[in-house]
């Protein structure tokens, strides 16, 4: 990669101002996710992405998915009216490298037209591998990534299907595959400085006793943060009758993953088309914006 021709304007980046990664900028910073990427490359069986309302707030929710061109547009409108965005994030509606070819045009045109804007993505890991030294030249510095299982016979029961290229996968080799993409990309994340940040997702009777073993993993893998989030049953998907786990039990695993992994405790859950300061909803005027720069 000749990371000069990608990314000729690199200037240094100020990460303190990331509101995720920085629990003292979550007040002043905000941040813009945008909607380019419709598609994913594997099913969870927590995740619904048919399902989508414009009152609720969770990742794989947006009321608009863009092209590129329209997403690069509609940050630089979104940055004349609201103050203070220091992360531009791309984080579904599905998963970037399910929409490889979107999401680094539109990380492209991002840095072409803000070389000091802070680049984060958020990916399940499967098809991220092909792209990191691109993502690297591009100064992407903040990438998450959804760890659920580090045992295959765990995450067989949490994703349904996977597909690589038009390769469709189910079962123990599915979850083996996804497990060594996630593993050899956090490596090679972690080897080109891109803070890394591990989402597991807490599903009682699925992998809530397995929760510290992803942290240890984590751990030795070197990553910065976790966020071990509460499972939230969506209508419609294969886990919906699965209760979220209590207070107790979410306190429990941050607990004994944090003898491992610092932890995230202010990941507040963000729809596909955030914009503003991270507990700001969204207002009937943003998504409004948002939909007029779709068309
Ligand atoms: Fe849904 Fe994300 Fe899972 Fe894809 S990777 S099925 S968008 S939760
Ligand atoms: Fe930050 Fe969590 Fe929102 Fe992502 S979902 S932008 S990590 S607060």
């Amino acid at each position: 990669v000749c990371a000069d021709k990608i990314n000729p304007a690199a200037v240094a980046l100020d990460f303190s101002k990331h509101p995720c990664f920085n629990k003292s900028s979550h007040h002043t910073h905000g941040r813009i996710h945008l909607p380019v990427a419709p598609r994913c490359n594997l099913q969870c069986n927590f995740c619904n992405r048919k399902f989508d309302c414009m009152n609720e707030s969770r990742p794989g929710v947006t009321s608009a998915v863009l092209t590129p061109a329209q997403a690069a547009d509609y940050l630089d409108d979104t940055l004349k009216r609201v103050p203070n965005l220091a992360v531009t994030g791309i984080a579904g509606p599905g998963d970037p490298f399910a929409n490889s070819v979107e999401t680094m045009a539109t990380l492209t045109a991002v840095r072409r037209r803000h070389p000091d804007m802070i680049l984060c993505l958020a990916t399940n890991g499967l098809g991220i591998g092909p792209h990191i030294d691109n993502l690297a030249a591009l100064q992407v510095s903040h990438v998450t990534l959804t760890v659920n299982a580090v045992d295959p016979a765990i995450g067989a029961k949490i994703y349904a299907w996977i597909r690589d290229g038009h390769r469709p996968m189910r079962g123990l080799p599915a979850a083996q595959l996804l497990l060594d993409r996630q593993l050899e990309a956090i490596r090679r994340l972690k080897e080109r400085g891109i803070v890394v940040k591990i989402n597991t997702i807490i599903m009682p009777g699925i992998n809530d006793q397995h929760i510290e073993d992803v942290a240890k993993k984590m751990a030795e893998l070197k990553v910065d943060i976790m966020n071990c989030m509460a499972f939230l049953p969506v209508a419609g998907a294969e886990f919906e009758n699965i209760p979220p786990p209590d207070g107790a039990l979410v306190a429990g695993t941050r607990l004994r993953a944090g003898r491992h992994v610092p932890q995230m405790t202010h990941c507040a859950r963000c729809r596909a088309d955030a914009v503003g300061l991270i507990n700001e909803p969204m207002s009937q005027e943003r998504l409004a914006t948002l939909a007029s720069f779709a068309r």
